[in-house]
């Protein structure tokens, strides 16, 4: 359906933030359509001795603010449109939190739970070498996302390594050039810390969130004081929201993963006991009765309803909701039964364009994540710059950093919505453009 189409939605919202900021014609047909689209072949030999051809994204959306910068995704959903719209998001997200990057993205379509790690690294080895003349520390750098974690980022430097080592890809295009140490470990971020990975990385787009939160909390005049929270998604972000949050006071009464879920009204004690029973089992709705985390009391009053179904995390009766799964999971179907008054939008593009007008009817307000979840590409830069400069910073480091980059962000944000007098989603993407603007006039002065 077109109106869940990311692609088409985000046209839009950069149509309508355009049409508000007065943007320049010819920046505007720049922006609605991509530098270069990028689709390959990935065929394997399975470990059964079958072959199997999986296709792979790659889109370049813009590089006016720097190299084009965004992560992969392996998931079945993934299609050329889907990597169009999180291109196009990376482009405006890099924009606002002010780092020297443009927007990229790219991902396979798979279901990795069906591969074994063997078969999930030679089809990353593959697709690295197909993407080889195309990215690069000064070019294009991927970064993980949806179901890619350090450990595949690492397999892309590993290849990358090899390939520039014995003359081809990247280094075969500048055989004048010399390639740094440190630029080829800036070809990905994410990487484990052994790799030149950055310290703070995993944690970053659930701690970032989380500082935009606050701060917004304080600019909407609102107390953090007694906040109740569900949490759809419990992945690199949506455990570490989990876990800040919590830190912050917030009680946390919903999670949930594509499994199942858990709703414990009184709050669930103790987020991090969960996270390790997901990494033991495997699945999150298996996790209500271990240790501390079972509550039998609560477990009597919900009347069986603490395992809960994963979209009906959304429906809850809390005062937070924060998405931090996939897009479009708040529709015109479910707008109007969400009871939270504030969403923190920490997955891309989890809401769509006719559920936005509903939810902006009922007064909800919505942390869009163009901002919130810009914490994870805020570090990233962080860690490119490492690479680049050969400097090591510590967690504690990152993480202030980290804290002043999102809450200048969002006091930027906050500031264009009053000035243009529009929602958060719509100054986020005019505060993106104006920046994009300035740069491009200069480029072109
Ligand atoms: P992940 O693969 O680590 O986790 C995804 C989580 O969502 C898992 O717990 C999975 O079980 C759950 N999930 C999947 N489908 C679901 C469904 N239908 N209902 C409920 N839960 C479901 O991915 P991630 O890195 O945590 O990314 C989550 C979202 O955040 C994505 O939209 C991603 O683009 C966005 N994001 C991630 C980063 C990052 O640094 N990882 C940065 C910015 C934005």
């Amino acid at each position: 359906m077109n109106n869940e189409n990311p692609w088409i939605r985000a046209k839009q919202q950069l149509t309508q933030a355009a049409k508000k900021l007065g943007l320049d014609k010819l920046l505007f047909s720049i922006l609605s359509e991509q530098d270069r689209t990028i689709e390959v072949s990935l065929p394997i030999q399975m470990e059964n001795g079958s072959i199997k051809v999986f296709r792979g994204y790659r889109v370049q959306h813009n590089n006016i603010q720097g190299p084009y910068k965004g992560g992969l995704r392996y998931h079945p959903k993934v299609d050329m449109d889907e990597v169009k719209a999180l291109a196009f998001w990376m482009t405006m997200k890099n924009a606002i939190v002010g780092v020297p990057f443009g927007g990229a993205k790219g991902g396979i379509a798979l279901d990795p739970k069906t591969l074994s790690e063997n078969e999930l690294e030679k089809l990353t080895r593959l697709f690295a070498r197909k993407l080889l003349d195309v990215i690069g520390a000064k070019k294009d750098v991927p970064a993980p996302d949806v179901n890619t974690n350090p450990k595949i980022m690492g397999w892309i430097v590993d290849e990358f390594k090899v390939s520039c080592e014995a003359g081809s890809g990247f280094a075969r295009q500048n055989s004048k050039f010399k390639i740094t140490e440190g630029e080829l470990r800036a070809v990905v971020t994410g990487k484990p810390i052994d790799k030149g990975g950055s310290e703070g990385r995993v944690v970053a787009t659930g701690f970032g969130g989380v500082q935009v939160f606050l701060s917004m909390l304080k600019k909407l005049g609102k107390s953090p004081k007694g906040l109740t929270v569900a949490i759809m998604g419990f992945g690199n972000v949506g455990r570490y929201v989990a876990h800040f949050l919590q830190i912050e006071g917030f009680k946390i009464v919903g999670l949930c993963d594509s499994r199942g879920g858990i709703y414990v009204s009184d709050g669930i004690e103790d987020t991090e006991e969960i996270n390790k029973c997901k990494e033991e089992k495997g699945f999150l709705s298996g996790c209500y009765c271990v240790g501390s985390v079972c509550d039998f009391k609560n477990k009597k009053k919900l009347n069986g309803r603490d395992i809960i179904k994963p979209e009906d995390i959304l429906e809850l009766p809390v005062d937070i909701l924060v998405p931090a799964a996939l897009e479009n999971v708040i529709t015109s179907r479910n707008a109007d039964k969400i009871k939270a008054k504030i969403i923190l939008e920490l997955a891309n593009g989890p809401t769509t364009l006719e559920a936005d007008t509903i939810l902006g009817k009922k007064g909800v307000i919505v942390i869009p994540d163009i901002l919130a979840n810009s914490g994870g590409v805020a570090t990233s830069y962080f860690e490119w710059y490492q690479n680049l400069h050969n400097e090591h910073w510590t967690e504690e480091d990152v993480l202030k950093k980290l804290k002043e980059k999102m809450e200048t962000a969002t006091e930027e944000v906050y500031a264009v919505s009053k000035e243009y007098k529009t929602t958060l989603r719509e100054a986020a993407y005019i505060q993106a453009l104006k920046r994009i603007e300035k740069t491009w006039k200069t480029q072109n002065s």
